[in-house]
């Protein structure tokens, strides 16, 4: 409890006195299933000191069961009320249980036990059970499992006080069969083989969260590196040629430098007693930070030869980012898991920070804008939107908190937040935050606290709006004839309907016939703006790619830029403008034909690649999303030809790859999907670049879904070209899915309906995306409704990103005015519906509501 400032003390006082004697405890939330915020305060404040020793057994195959031994040391401050361990698997998986050495009865309810006071001391206590593991967090395969606890699974596994800031040393033991091999958060310190199996003791872990505890088994091979007196450990399952050997050095020296840098900025040596990771085929997240033993999707890190910039940045940043965690989130973890967008933040933080330097070429700047503002404004912009905090009442909804809010608004926030402390400022304010809260526990207010006494900034206001509240500003230029000339403000709007202001100045940028001014201004207040001799050609709101709102153009504005966009020199600035760009298509300010014809030029003629890599991304937006099928076919054979002649003009492989990707992708004519099937065949682009297996698959696929003459030959085809029993079973399970045949795909969606195929989420979201593409999206209208309905049961048996995933991916495909029907009958015919997942679905389903909206104008 030591450094927990005053007012902490205080309301924990408070909580526990409510909670023991003033009032009685509530009982209903105490024992809620999940754990309530009540039963985690009142944990916190009376269980000190834990430890567990865990053993695990783990059977050949997937099927038969996995046991264990628990042994749970504690000691309690208050004996007010029965202690609850969370262990949320039937009771029959409890085979044995000893309070302090004594056998005692099992109670159990909601997925807890319930240990009767009588049975405890004030000081030291010890339970002890055996058990059968839950299966759910296992990710059980045949010759492999893993563990992926984020946020509250470690009690479907074993049972444990299931909350972020309980933190625990850990003592594990695995029994394996032989051949396998493990890696946990702490190093191994015994390995005994015998001739059918293992057993791996692993060393105490430093203290860390449940959900930060993991460890992974199976047949894997280990790779290790020294890099200047750092070991690294590398698991992995990879059995295509050349994929470890090229990739291996790439993947050590990334991490160490991450190390060695967070080193330096925090000021804090590598806390944990070892480094390693584990990579992953087909992991539901690209990466997970645990302490000691990170987890990676295989094919985040192995990249196919010739990989493009872009995948390599991405890589880089995902190292970094993942590492990064080691500090903000393992060592300082929040307190609750409402506050879990801190760790995300910082780690996308320094991640921004650390990759710089390895990509000199590159325009951080634009990188930071392209990667962050588009896809936080693509949750903001709807009506499901949510402040980056938000509350959380049950631990068991801390996986709807997570998306894009939180991963890309929050950077934006941090960059105004950096701009405000000054860099150095937020660097010292981490460093102390850092130091006081190690191996324990922190909330974002703890941290403004720390930051506002370090740089004396009052950052309360600025807090509360940016982080507290929901939705963004709608910003519109106001032009005013005065005497003087034109003055340029800004009025500022909140779409929920109600005033508020949020905090920010905007560079703005106002072109005329003969000149340019620039200048700062403030929303809504009237005494700043810019003056102009001449009328205002074209307003630009802001061109530092600091500012965050709706910036909605005049029309103008809209005019000059659909015209000229693409003759402004600086890239960061057409970064902005397009972006900007994108949002007044969505909002209706920029009519689909303009901006296809404006985009189309761009595309063709950007050089910047970054930029270009986001116009193909937006390019296939408008062609699929917002022209009509008419204005489609109308464009098709003239958008083919363009996006081919790049595919043969450059020399260049990762540029040819990209452009190649967007050609199969928009490719709709006889001709077009007839290329497709000649570069099937040879499987080479122009020049003789070899496409790599999962482009293969992914053409493989595209083409039957397009329907390509004889899809039997090229599936069998591709099947015999896949090397790697993981892939095979990735493309066996996705090719129904594009099938031509209605039977076929309604056998398909109806098997989601088994939680047990729905086990590989990546693979599902593959196939969604499939099911429902624009192109095919009538035939699937019909699994809306079904899809919608199941969605409370994805989020109670799928990991934290699979609710939102599934129903975007479910409805960003359709556009007609059923398919936004049946949303709407939905949400009315469930008005109890819960919050969390109402709120994914509004974000999912905007594009058909703000499409009404749209159609609905004058
Ligand atoms: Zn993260």
């Amino acid at each position: 409890m030591k450094n927990l400032p005053f007012t902490l003390i205080l309301l924990i006082i408070a909580a526990i006195l409510s909670v023991t004697s003033c009032h009685p405890i509530n009982k209903e939330k105490y024992f809620e299933e999940g754990v309530s915020k009540l039963l985690a305060t009142y944990r916190d404040a009376t269980i000190k000191d834990v430890s567990y020793k865990l053993s695990f057994s783990i059977p050949e195959g997937k099927d038969a069961p996995v046991t264990g031994e628990a042994v749970i040391d504690f000691s309690l401050t208050s004996k007010h009320e029965p202690v609850v361990i969370d262990f949320r698997v039937s009771q029959d998986y409890i085979h044995s249980l000893l309070v302090n050495g004594k056998a005692a009865d099992l109670s159990a309810i909601n997925g807890h036990i319930i240990i009767d006071k009588k049975d405890l001391t004030k000081n030291f206590n010890r339970i002890e059970l055996s058990f059968r593991a839950g299966d759910l967090s296992l990710n059980r395969n045949e010759d492999f499992l893993y563990t992926l606890f984020v946020p509250d699974r470690a009690s479907t596994a074993f049972p444990c006080f299931d909350q972020p800031d309980i933190k625990a040393r850990f003592n594990l033991t695995l029994d394996m069969p032989s051949g396998y091999r493990a890696m946990s958060n702490s190093p191994a310190v015994s390995n005994d083989t015998t001739d059918s199996k293992v057993t791996v003791r692993f060393s105490e872990t430093k203290p860390i969260s449940t959900y930060l505890f993991a460890f992974a088994a199976g047949k894997f091979e280990l790779v290790e590196k020294e890099i200047n007196g750092v070991t690294m450990e590398m698991l992995h399952r990879e059995t295509r040629p050349g994929y470890i050997e090229n990739n291996a050095d790439e993947i050590f020296k990334l991490h160490y430098n991450s190390l060695k840098w967070l080193e330096d900025y925090t000021q804090v040596p590598y806390p944990f007693d070892k480094f390693g990771f584990v990579l992953i085929p087909s992991f539901q997240y690209s990466g997970m930070e645990h302490p000691g033993s990170i987890y990676y999707r295989a094919s985040s890190l192995l990249l196919d030869e010739l990989p493009t910039l872009n995948e390599k940045l991405s890589r880089a940043s995902l190292i970094a980012h993942e590492t990064s965690h080691i500090w903000y989130g393992d060592l300082v973890t929040m307190k609750w898991f409402d506050d879990v967008w801190l760790k995300e933040v910082f780690a996308g933080y320094m991640s921004d920070k650390i990759v710089s330097p390895d990509f000199p070429g590159i325009n951080h700047e634009l990188r930071f804008l392209l990667s962050r503002f588009p896809a936080a404004y693509a949750v903001d912009r709807t009506r499901g939107t949510n402040p980056i905090i938000q509350e959380l009442d049950n631990l068991k909804n801390a996986g709807s908190l997570y998306g894009a809010i939180i991963y890309n608004k929050a950077p934006v926030v941090m960059q105004q937040l950096e701009k405000l402390t000054g860099q150095d400022g937020l660097r010292y304010g981490l460093q102390v935050y850092l130091k006081e809260y190690s191996w324990g526990n922190a909330r974002w207010d703890d941290l403004i606290a720390i930051l506002g006494k370090v740089t004396r900034k009052p950052l309360e206001e600025w807090s509360r709006m940016w982080v507290r509240e929901a939705g963004m500003p709608i910003l519109k230029p106001v032009v005013t004839r005065q005497q003087e000339g034109f003055k340029v403000t800004f009025s500022e709007d909140d779409p929920a309907g109600t005033i508020r202001h949020w905090p920010q100045t905007l560079n703005v940028m106002v072109i005329t016939r003969t000149d340019t001014v620039t200048g700062e201004v403030t929303p809504a207040d009237n005494k700043s703006f810019i003056l102009t001799e001449e009328d205002p050609l074209c307003i630009i709101p802001d061109n530092s790619g600091r500012a965050y709102g709706t910036f909605i153009f005049d029309s103008i504005t809209a005019g000059y830029l659909t015209q000229y966009i693409n003759e402004f020199a600086d890239p960061l600035l057409r970064g902005i403008l397009w972006v900007n760009m994108y949002e007044n298509l969505v909002n209706g300010m920029i009519a689909p034909a303009a901006f296809y014809k404006t985009i189309f030029t761009a595309l063709e003629s950007e050089n910047d690649l970054q930029l270009r890599n986001y116009l193909a991304g937006i390019f296939s937006s408008v062609f699929w999303d917002f022209l009509s099928d008419a204005e489609r076919d109308s464009v098709a054979t003239r958008a083919e030809k363009m996006v081919w002649l790049k595919v043969l003009q450059t020399d260049d492989p990762a540029v040819q790859r990209t452009w190649f990707s967007l050609y199969r992708n928009i490719a709709i004519t006889e001709d077009g999907i007839r290329n497709l099937g000649k570069t099937w065949e040879s499987t080479l682009l122009p020049g003789g670049l070899k496409l790599s297996e999962d482009e293969l698959c992914t053409l493989t696929l595209t083409m039957v879904l397009k329907g390509y003459g004889n899809a039997e030959k090229i599936i069998t085809g591709q099947r015999g070209r896949i090397t790697g029993n993981d892939r095979l079973l990735r493309f066996d399970f996705v090719v129904p899915s594009v099938s031509s045949d209605q039977t076929v795909r309604d056998a398909f969606f109806s098997s989601l309906g088994d939680p047990v195929n729905r086990e590989h989420e990546p693979w599902v979201i593959e196939a969604l995306g499939y099911l429902h593409h624009p192109m095919v999206a009538k035939r699937s209208e019909k699994y809306i409704l079904p899809s919608l309905e199941m969605l409370e049961e994805i989020k109670s048996t799928g990991d934290i990103f699979f609710p939102g995933n599934w129903v975007t991916t479910t409805l960003a495909g359709h556009h007609t005015a059923e398919a936004r029907a049946t949303v709407e009958d939905f949400l009315d015919k469930h008005p109890d519906y819960p919050a969390d997942l109402k709120l994914k679905i509004l974000q999912a389903a905007d594009h058909l509501f703000r499409q009404q909206a749209i159609e609905k104008r004058p």
